[in-house]
């Protein structure tokens, strides 16, 4: 059976490049970086390579890549990192602090289980709510912010509807009123442009896997002056900030990972869009009851996302899988439980609805043929478990 996947916001396959540039150190180019002979200096090499890769992909300036082990350390580290530097400390803190963080509904949980357990440690945290189409208004990041406000952490796009949030506008706002700007864009790096300076971001969290790169590695780009503590100490590995040898493979892929989407987005996102409109279309068509999730236009060219009303998701996931189509019902982490996602009850769904969504997330290998297997195989599925629904009106009918 020929298997099809449609899960790239889940994780990304390695591409064959990246393999190549990380293999030379799991074998022979096995120093430490730190090391003083040629063994550690080809390791420190291959990081220095990579950060300037990196750095280049995103507007940024080599030192102020920050490598980690990927989005949800990235995540972590921006929030306790800023919330434990600036925090209200009675007396001995000479610059700005205060103890209030302002995040969204939708964020990944890497950011709202960091919240919660900031939360426990006397930060105040406020949950701004999106619209209809997941998005956060500037205007209500405005007003969220006090004398007490450190920090404001709004995601470049959204992991299971698609949405591509107004960062830049919020950006701007952060900066005027002296407030760092964290973004969580690990499901847009490598897939649309970004610009940390266009963006006015001071911390960003990226993840290799989510870009055709290795599991295991990330990095959080930190504009320079922005003050964080670490959250791993040790030999002082960049720049004090994340102690620990380096995945020097790992961080070797994700430059290759990054020299490769410079080359390639251009023409993916284009064509992944097509593919995208062609699923989202002709679901609509050839199923009844469907409701599109995330907004029509400011969306990630590789996302559709719908949900489908008198269906279980996991049911349909476990039906597709059968058939070779490997899809998601909402984040990775949601689905295999039975809570409906926290994303999809923020833009206004009710539970039963958001039980039928599905996420279908496509990649450089998709094909025009994968999509026509996908609208020939998902219609009679959906079929067959609506006529075994007790909440189907049409009960009986396809
Ligand atoms: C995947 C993902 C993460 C977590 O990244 P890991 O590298 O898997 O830890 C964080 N945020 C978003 C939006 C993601 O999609």
């Amino acid at each position: 059976m020929r298997r099809i996947y449609l899960d790239h916001a889940a994780t990304t396959p390695v591409a064959p490049r990246v393999r190549e540039a990380m293999m030379p150190y799991l074998e022979e180019k096995f120093g430490n970086p730190s090391s003083i002979h040629s063994f550690g200096r080809e390791a420190a090499e291959a990081i220095d390579e990579a950060r300037q890769a990196l750095a280049a992909l995103i507007g940024a300036q080599p030192e102020e890549i920050i490598f980690t082990s990927g989005g949800s350390e990235s995540d972590t580290m921006a929030l306790f990192g800023v919330f434990q530097a600036r925090q209200n400390k009675a007396g001995r803190e000479p610059s700005r602090g205060g103890n209030h963080l302002i995040t969204t509904a939708i964020e990944h949980h890497a950011v709202l289980h960091t919240c919660q357990a900031l939360e426990k440690r006397g930060a105040r945290v406020t949950y701004l709510p999106v619209d209809k189409y997941g998005l956060v208004a500037p205007e209500q990041v405005a007003e969220a912010i006090s004398d007490e406000t450190i920090l404001v952490s709004v995601m470049h796009a959204n992991n299971e509807i698609g949405a591509i949030e107004p960062v830049a506008e919020i950006g701007r706002i952060c900066r005027e009123r002296g407030v760092v700007f964290h973004t969580d864009a690990v499901q847009t790096i490598g897939h649309i442009p970004v610009d940390v300076g266009a963006m006015n971001a001071d911390l960003l969290s990226l993840s290799a896997h989510k870009l055709y790169g290795p599991k295991g590695v990330g990095a959080l780009y930190r504009r320079r002056g922005t003050r964080i503590t670490p959250l791993i100490y040790g030999g002082g590995h960049e720049r004090g900030l994340r102690s620990g040898t380096e995945n020097v493979a790992g961080i070797a892929g994700l430059g290759a990972a990054a020299r490769l989407a410079q080359q390639e987005m251009a023409a993916e996102d284009p064509r992944q869009a097509a593919l995208r409109d062609r699923l989202l279309n002709g679901i609509e068509e050839r199923i009844p009851d469907i409701i599109r999730t995330g907004h029509p236009t400011r969306r990630l060219p590789n996302s559709a996302s719908v949900c489908i009303r008198y269906v279980e998701g996991e049911s349909m996931l476990l039906n597709l899988d059968f058939a070779g189509i490997a899809a998601s019902s909402g984040s990775a982490c949601t689905s295999g439980s039975l809570e409906a996602s926290h994303v999809l009850l923020a833009i206004g769904l009710e539970h039963d609805v958001a039980h039928g969504s599905l996420r279908l997330t496509l990649g450089h290998d998709n094909t025009d043929e994968d999509i026509v297997q996908v609208l020939e195989t998902l219609p009679p599925i959906v079929g067959k478990l609506r006529a075994i629904s007790p909440l189907y009106p049409g009960k009986g009918a396809s």
